[in-house]
């Protein structure tokens, strides 16, 4: 037995105790899978919590279903990051879909998922997916007007993901989607990461018209309350109606028509965070 910290900031942090750890250096980062008692298996990278057996369901499923469902006919689909799969899996839960690009950066990071979380990564191997190891901002720059829904399941904007979180980058997505296209990015933690929370904002407003933030409640991210933020030219994100059979349809653990209803309810203190200055 040990004990496993992540360092949410200088001052703060999450202990998990893990009866066993794997440890694999890829070409990228460290890649850590822990055995817990708590959260079961957990998929570590560079000191930081990416996904857990127990609690993965709750974030992928609501960095995928409100833009999927706000878009009429998702066919093609891109995920940039992502690596353990369990986008991708939410992704195949809509029946319009044709075609899933997955872009991730480190190789090694879809290889130890496969291996070691196959509830997570087990759709990988569906014949609509089709995986590119490249850059994110790279892959971008060879598509353009091709996708419907365009998802960031990226890591913490450090080192490689850094680019990700930018306005130069957000433009390439927008060229990349269809006139109707949805964009929906991981928006890090308004508790604990403010900055890097408001900076993706207002990069992605300077780019699309219609913007939306809302939250989940992921136990294994800093501070628990974790932010999603959703662009489109076309669609009016916050106005957004869907065909409640299509919710049912999607056999989800956290997501439901309730959520979807008042995505945008927001906190106050998250709503004045987002005020311009
Ligand atoms: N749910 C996670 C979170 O918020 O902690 C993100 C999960 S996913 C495993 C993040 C993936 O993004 C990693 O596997 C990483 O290798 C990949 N990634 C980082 N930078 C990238 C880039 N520039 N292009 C494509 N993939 C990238």
């Amino acid at each position: 037995m040990l004990w496993f910290t992540e360092h949410w900031t200088e001052n703060v942090g999450l202990t998990v105790r893990a009866t066993e750890v794997k440890r694999i250096q890829s070409k990228y980062q460290e890649i850590l899978i822990l055995d817990t008692p708590e959260f079961g298996k957990m998929l570590v990278l560079d000191g930081l919590i990416q996904t857990t057996e127990k609690d993965e369901f709750i974030y992928h499923e609501m960095l995928a279903h409100p833009a999927m469902l706000m878009h009429k006919k998702p066919e093609r689909v891109l995920v940039i990051g992502g690596g353990d799969g369990g986008t991708v899996r939410e992704v195949l839960k809509h029946e319009t879909v044709k075609e899933v690009h997955l872009c991730e950066i480190d190789e090694e990071v879809i290889i130890v998922s496969e291996k070691y979380f196959p509830s997570i990564a087990g759709k990988l191997k569906d014949p609509r997916v089709k995986i590119f190891i490249e850059d994110g901002n790279r892959f971008l720059e060879e598509k353009k007007d091709y996708y419907d829904v365009i998802i960031m399941d990226s890591s913490d904007p450090v080192g490689a993901s850094e680019v990700l979180f930018s306005e130069d980058f957000y433009k390439k997505v927008k060229q990349s989607l269809r006139k109707d296209g949805i964009m929906v990015a991981q928006t890090e933690s308004p508790v604990l990461q403010e900055n890097y929370f408001k900076k993706a904002y207002s990069q992605i407003t300077k780019v699309f018209r219609n913007v939306g933030v809302y939250l989940a409640y992921v136990p294994t991210y800093p501070s628990g309350m974790w932010s999603f933020t959703i662009a489109s030219d076309y669609v009016d994100v916050s106005s957004a109606s869907v065909n409640k059979s299509r919710i049912d349809r999607l056999e989800t653990r956290y997501f439901c028509d309730k959520i979807f209803d008042c995505l945008f309810a927001l906190p106050k203190f998250v709503q004045d965070m987002l005020k311009k200055p």
